[in-house]
């Protein structure tokens, strides 16, 4: 016999000849069978420490914890918050379902729609939300999906967005949050699918709806179609988490006449239970989403129906000051590193808070009338003698002008 063929694995000990290949190391051989059994070895060691390493990425706090992150940033709208802090810890929770857990029961993904004004808050929410568990967040708007019933290039640029947000690590885009703005915008225009059958909202709503349930979508990568020659990338939706928002303008009337009908029903009267009629959101039920024009699949999919409540001038007042990052301290931080200590009198608070109430512009307002009160300081100041600042309803009314006023309403 040759030296050739006493050759064997070093592993398994199998000969040369009943291998199909025998690659020779330092001091060592190795089959093909026991390559392919390696490799399948450290696939299993990579992918448990991936899962492992996203339960630590992953900050998982109790829904009561979520909820107290919250109430740091968000003022008011306590039933969203509660919510949204059960509906993200059970989607966590399903995300560290390991494969066995699964063939048990399945838990199914809580997707979210969120009900009420635009400026309630229902982007900060879920912008909140991915703060605190560290993972992806974009924002994407509902009316950029515009293909008839097909995912294609307009869902293809939702996810692009996510990946970006991901650093191009696909896996951690695949447990991120997407925020779904006006989603009411995509409705079927009337109630009556036979009559007012509005073909190109029921097919973007099927778009929608394909992405929703758990699809694989081809995201082209970095420089977009540019560079066809780059390979895309799948991203899969089944873990990502989808917040929808939207103001579903009109949808009050809605609920209002299924509540009339509903107090003159039988065993069903609401005599006891008086209708704050200034608030109807907060009696809102998926039903009521799909006489507004959402198909039933839709509705389906965001399992989680919440609303936000509009906001008084004393939600105002606190949106002010009370949040960790609130304009006031903005302001006051931004002065600082210019070692200009900054105050405001709460009358001047307070004439910032009615101006915006009696102009409708609502949270967003708020910064902008502070900028336009505050422009000609943050020019002035830095590299000036001044060292304070204090703004008084005065001040504040005398930088805020007419013109200003009419200006910012006009862009609200
Ligand atoms: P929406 O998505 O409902 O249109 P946003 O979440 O974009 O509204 O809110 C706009 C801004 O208004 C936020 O960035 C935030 O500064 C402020 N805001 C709105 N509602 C609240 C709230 N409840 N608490 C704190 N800030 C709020």
């Amino acid at each position: 016999m040759s030296k050739e063929q006493d050759l064997q694995c070093s592993f398994c000990g199998r000969k040369k000849s009943e291998t199909d290949l025998l690659i020779a190391g330092m001091d060592a051989h190795i089959c093909d069978k026991c390559i392919e059994q390696a490799h399948g070895i450290v696939e299993e060691e990579v992918a448990e420490a991936k899962s492992t390493s996203l339960s630590n990425d992953l900050i998982l706090k109790k829904p009561k914890e979520i909820k107290d992150f919250l109430d740091e940033y968000i003022i008011g709208q306590d039933q969203t918050k509660k919510a949204m802090s059960v509906a993200v810890y059970n989607h966590y929770k399903r995300l560290l379902q390991t494969k066995s857990d699964v063939n048990e029961v399945e838990i199914e993904k809580s997707n979210i729609v969120l009900v009420g004004d635009t400026g309630t808050g229902k982007t900060l929410v879920a912008r909140t939300i991915a703060k605190m568990l560290n993972v992806p967040f974009s924002i994407v708007d509902a009316t950029v999906l515009t293909q008839a019933g097909y995912v294609g290039e307009d869902v293809e640029s939702i996810l692009s967005r996510l990946l970006q947000a991901a650093d191009y690590d696909v896996e951690k885009a695949e447990k991120g949050i997407v925020f779904i703005d006006e989603i009411d915008k995509i409705a079927r225009k009337g109630d009556n699918p036979s009559i007012t059958r509005d073909v190109s909202g029921e097919g973007v709503q099927q778009a929608l709806l394909k992405l929703l349930e758990g699809t694989v979508v081809n995201v082209a990568p970095k420089g977009g179609r540019k560079h066809p020659e780059q390979k895309f990338i799948q991203v899969d939706t089944k873990d990502i988490l989808f917040v929808a928002g939207g103001a579903f303008s009109g949808i009050d009337r809605i609920i209002s006449k299924r509540l009339n009908r509903q107090a003159v029903g039988f065993g069903a009267s609401l005599e006891d239970d008086k209708i704050d009629e200034e608030n109807l959101l907060q009696y809102i039920i998926p039903s009521d989403l799909k006489s507004f024009g959402l198909i039933p699949e839709i509705i389906g999919r965001l399992p989680v129906l919440s609303y936000m409540n509009p906001l008084d001038a004393k939600t105002l007042r606190a949106i002010l000051t009370e949040p960790k990052n609130s304009i006031i301290k903005q302001y006051t931080k931004l002065f600082s590193m210019d070692d200009v200590a900054f105050s405001i009198e709460e009358e001047a608070l307070q004439y910032i808070v009615d101006k915006a109430v009696q102009y409708k512009l609502g949270a967003r307002g708020l910064r902008s009338l502070c900028e336009a009160i505050l422009t000609d300081a943050m020019f002035e100041l830095p590299g000036s003698e001044i060292k304070e600042l204090l703004v008084t309803k005065e001040y504040a009314e005398h930088k805020l002008t007419n013109t200003t006023l009419k200006k910012l309403k006009a862009a609200s």
